[in-house]
């Protein structure tokens, strides 16, 4: 029992994690489409996301079970992990330029890369290879129709 009483670690919550990437951004909450939190992956949207957007939704919906939010909201020191707030900065400029600019998957790539270069991750840096692994797997497997796929478990 002891190692369950042990194992509970604080955990920040997800508006703190959010307002690192803002901070980073040196932008307001108020300047972006409404953040909404979602704890699963829903069956249509990639297993892999850390967000997403809908069609004629004016939200960004952040996925908090992620690898990436989990991490910040586990890390030890709030907006501690700088290469991981970058990625949720990044991540909210793609996931923006959706809402606001109605972009194509490629633009959205093109708008997360200009911003993680712009906070000191540019070409070379691990995540900004990532983020290029991400919209090169995209981008090939991009469908001319939206396609619902159920994901079972
Ligand atoms: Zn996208």
């Amino acid at each position: 029992m002891a190692s369950l009483a042990f194992g509970r670690l604080p955990v920040w919550t997800a508006e703190a994690v959010l307002v690192c990437a803002l901070t980073l951004l040196g932008r307001s909450e108020a300047s972006f489409p409404p953040i909404a939190f979602v704890s699963e992956v829903p069956g249509d949207v990639s297993a892999a996301a850390e967000a997403f957007a809908r069609v004629n939704d004016r939200r960004i919906f952040v996925i908090t079970s992620s690898p990436l939010f989990q991490r910040l909201q586990r890390g030890p020191n709030r907006c501690g992990d700088l290469d991981s707030v970058r990625k949720l900065a990044s991540v909210l400029i793609h996931e923006e330029a959706h809402v606001v600019k109605s972009a194509s998957e490629s633009d959205a790539y093109a708008a997360q890369l200009t911003s993680l270069a712009a906070l000191g991750a540019g070409p070379g840096h691990p995540t900004y290879s990532e983020v290029r692994r991400s919209m090169r797997q995209t981008l090939s497997r991009r469908r001319p129709e939206p396609v619902r796929v159920m994901v079972m478990r």
